[in-house]
């Protein structure tokens, strides 16, 4: 039978995206996987041999938590498995209408107006809408510009970010000139070029548990355009606490997840993954990369939703978790069910505030002074590490990127890649002072704790990477 293995995954199955196995039972043919793939086994399972909360196994559509047998279901060789960890994406909602359309309005919707499905109440609802979207990045800028094209009354759009030459091949909404400017002022100069009817509102904030809650509350639809574990969390939670429904995306590389989250009767994405995965074994887009195509795509099947959700048309993606794979270019669907049990949504809550989300997914917490030791690992500054190289100390500089990555930039460190370093080890001198670096920071402390447990005496992390060399040091470092 086939296993589908998804692309974070790949990397440690032979590079491929279907592996062939056979066995009779779900666990059998997991078996067989792990056999021949063994460093699948860690991702797969935890050290107690049970499956990982943060990775579902689908045989076909269906996931195996709520087949009968779970993993000890029978399978066919015509059979599935398909593994899906958590990736760094109804009805009416709207039902005040507004006033009438203007002559303007009338011109201008006017090939919504003739579709039945549509017409001058649909377009009401619309103009009635308040939709939010948490992010003005890859899936904020089609969704937000296609939500104003169609005619939503009223935009939300929460983001502190500045806009970045990097975000420019995928955040469409944003263009060369706005390089440096803030992400919302940019992103509403395009909204009203694009339709001067809609209502802008701007949250230049971090979204967090402090106001969310507030922030949730004049709106009817939440759009999800985040890219981190502890907002996605949050903005679920929110959406369940609030009764508002969770429009989601998220994108990973080549491959993207959308589906419709806490409505009424249907999942929320903590019944999809009750826990995060721990910091670092998912990598984000700015770690991974992402096809600039791919978040366009996703927005716009989350915009689609939002407005089949205002007009209470068609079938949302309620319960089913939609899977966009583009190198295959291979739509497929999975049933999402409702999880009596669910922390947020189950029947007996223990979510019934919102809580700290960082330290949810294993975070440290944000602080305005910069950590000084994370889990045991002394961090250490980039200027500090530029001091004591001009100081001329004997510091060995570790870079755990991949190759291209140090293709495009490095600061004179030695390439040993994260996932090669148990096999290399040995190739390092463990009574050195080493400092590791990666891009951001996250890849080089995993690296660093490695290292630390494997009897290195001296190990630093390199606090916010070759990113924030570039930033503190040397600006000639190409920052990707
Ligand atoms: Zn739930």
């Amino acid at each position: 039978m086939q296993i589908h293995i998804p692309t974070p995954l790949r990397a440690y199955a032979g590079k491929q995206s279907v592996v062939q196995v056979s066995g009779s039972t779900v666990a059998q043919a997991l078996k067989a996987l792990t056999e021949q793939y063994p460093e699948l086994r860690q991702h797969l399972y935890s050290d107690q041999g049970k499956l990982r909360s943060f990775v579902n196994i689908y045989l076909n559509d269906e996931d195996i938590r709520y087949l009968d047998q779970k993993e000890n279901a029978p399978v066919k060789d015509s059979d599935s498995l398909s593994i899906i960890p958590s990736i760094a994406g109804g009805s009416p909602v709207a039902e005040a209408p507004a006033a009438a359309l203007t002559p303007e309005e009338m011109g201008r919707y006017s090939r919504h107006l003739i579709l039945p499905e549509v017409g001058e109440a649909g377009q009401l609802k619309l103009k009635a809408a308040r939709v939010l979207c948490v992010g003005a990045g890859g899936l904020g800028a089609p969704l937000t510009m296609y939500l104003a094209a169609a005619g939503v009354g009223t935009l939300g759009i929460v983001d502190f970010d500045v806009v970045e030459a990097s975000n420019l091949h995928r955040q469409v909404i944003h263009g060369t000139m706005d390089v440096g400017r803030a992400k919302l002022d940019s992103a509403e100069d395009s909204l009203r070029a694009i339709n001067p009817n809609v209502k802008i509102v701007k949250f230049p904030t971090r979204l967090s548990s402090e106001n969310a809650l507030e922030i949730f509350k004049d709106f009817d639809v939440v759009a999800d355009g985040t890219d981190n574990f502890p907002t996605r969390y949050l903005v679920n939670d929110a959406c369940v606490l609030s009764g508002i429904p969770n429009v989601y995306a998220s994108i990973f590389r080549f491959e993207g997840q959308a589906s419709v989250f806490a409505t009424e009767a249907g999942p929320c994405y903590r019944c999809l993954y009750p826990e995060p995965p721990p910091p670092g074994l998912v990598p984000s887009c700015a770690e991974g990369g992402v096809l600039g195509i791919l978040p366009g795509l996703l927005g716009m099947i989350q915009a689609t939703e939002v407005i089949k959700l205002i007009l209470g048309q068609g079938e949302p993606l309620v319960g089913r978790l939609l899977l966009v794979d583009t190198l295959a270019m291979r739509f497929r669907e999975l049933k999402l069910r409702k999880n009596p049990d669910c922390p947020a949504c189950g029947t007996h809550p223990t979510v019934t505030k919102l809580i700290d989300y960082d330290q949810f997914c294993g975070l440290p917490p944000k602080s305005a002074e910069p950590a000084a030791v994370v889990n045991g690992i002394p961090q250490m500054q980039p200027t500090e590490l530029k001091r004591r190289l001009d100081a001329g100390d004997n510091l060995y500089v570790l870079d755990v990127r991949e190759p291209y990555e140090f293709a495009i930039a490095q600061i004179g460190g030695h390439l040993l890649p994260l996932n090669d370093l148990p096999q290399r080890v040995k190739e390092l001198d463990p009574n050195r002072e080493i400092v590791v670096h990666c891009k951001a920071g996250g890849r080089s402390q995993r690296a660093a704790e490695f290292l630390a447990q494997n009897g290195f005496k001296h190990i630093y992390n390199l606090a916010g990477g070759i990113t924030a060399w570039s930033e503190k040091v040397d600006p000639s470092v190409p920052k990707y």
